[in-house]
């Protein structure tokens, strides 16, 4: 019997929601596969902990979270009680700076029986690699004069490690789907990191002659996710360009309790975080109507990345079943619970 530990923090609002119904899904598929188990413990690390104990999580979190072979997270933050910086700095921003999660990855795509702006939807497939420690979201710069001379300097930072890192990971990744990788430049306008990008990309891609490359402005490529999604399989992108894409990527899918994402630590040292891309959304929170496929389908993320592959895509063909038989939560025009989508996951996956 293969075991998996993973540490379950449920968060915030519908993270306690959500959680629940995509471990009841993840317990179920383990079952139906066999020879497989994931031993679970759930850390109450949230807002509300905050309130009664003046931390979001505790000292020794992190010495507890390191043992696990993963993380699976819901949503942090309840603003009404705890101000942001405080619930992501003391919890969630800590986690994936300690434990060097220094890769963003999420996948896009369109289940049957979501409505589409495409005309054309089963061609949007795609995967977003997002370098997520350095970039254009850097501290360096400064403002300096006041008044009518002020100036603003921002620096943007590309390593060669953390640049390299992220354009491995994609071509890896890339050798499990469609073998195709598209690199998000702008070295026609931004004349100092992204031809050193550029550079890294060419450097990279020898080491993967079986895989496709090709490369394309920011701008032309973000215009293509519409027009020709079908050309793209893996997208490697840095810290900006990657949080636009991504955010594209999730308008298209048609809401934002779909997305899901992962945290990644590629050294193989630390866990890495699966955290779908909602936040806690207080405003339906209690009402047992959050879409809980985004949390589900981050589950399957985690098995991807456990190298259960084969699980992981029987878990997402049912959950596009499901949808595709209309039983769908209502910010994906359907009329059904949190519950009972789990629910209906579970049985089919057990037919
Ligand atoms: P963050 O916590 O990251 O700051 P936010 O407050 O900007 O996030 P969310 O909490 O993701 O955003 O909510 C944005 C909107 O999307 C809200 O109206 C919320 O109800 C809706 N929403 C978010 N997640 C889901 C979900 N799983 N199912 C249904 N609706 C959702
Ligand atoms: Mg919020």
């Amino acid at each position: 019997m293969k075991k998996y530990n993973i540490a379950i923090i449920p968060g915030d609002g519908i993270g306690k929601e959500v959680v629940p119904a995509a471990l009841n899904v993840l317990h179920t598929v383990a079952e139906v596969h066999g020879g497989i188990q994931f031993e679970t413990k759930e850390f109450p690390w949230s807002c509300d902990y905050y309130l009664e104990h003046g931390k979001m999580m505790d000292d020794d979190g992190l010495e507890i979270l390191r043992n696990y072979h993963a993380i699976f997270l819901g949503a942090v933050g309840n603003p009404a009680i705890v101000p942001d910086h405080v619930s992501l700095w003391g919890l969630l921003i800590k986690i994936r700076r300690e434990f060097e999660q220094s890769i963003n990855i999420r996948p896009a795509k369109l289940f049957s029986g979501l409505p589409s702006p495409l005309a054309n939807p089963k061609d949007f497939d795609l995967m977003v690699v997002r370098e997520n420690s350095e970039g254009e979201y850097s501290e360096a710069g400064g403002r300096i004069h006041k008044g009518e001379d002020e100036v603003a300097i921002q620096n943007a930072v590309f390593t060669k490690k953390g640049t390299e890192r992220a354009m491995r990971y994609a071509f890896d990744l890339a050798k499990t789907r469609k073998g195709h990788v598209t690199s998000a430049t702008k070295s026609n306008g931004i004349v100092h990191s992204m031809p050193f990008w550029d550079e890294v990309f060419n450097e990279v891609k020898n080491d993967y002659p079986d895989i496709k490359t090709s490369v394309n402005h920011i701008d032309a490529l973000a215009a293509f996710f519409i027009s020709k999604p079908q050309t793209f399989d893996v997208i490697v992108a840095s810290n900006l360009f990657g949080d636009i894409l991504t955010d594209i990527g999730g308008a298209i899918m048609g809401s934002i309790g779909i997305a899901p994402a992962g945290n990644i630590n590629t050294n193989g040292k630390y866990p890495s975080m699966f955290e779908p891309v909602h936040g806690s959304a207080p405003d339906i929170y209690g009402k047992g109507i959050a879409n809980p496929i985004g949390q589900i389908w981050t589950a399957k993320m985690m098995l991807d990345h456990f190298g259960e592959v084969e699980m992981g895509e029987r878990l997402l063909q049912v959950v596009e079943e499901v949808t595709a038989a209309g039983i769908k939560t209502p910010d994906i025009g359907g009329n059904a619970t949190t519950v009972e989508v789990a629910e209906e996951i579970c049985k089919r996956l057990k037919q």
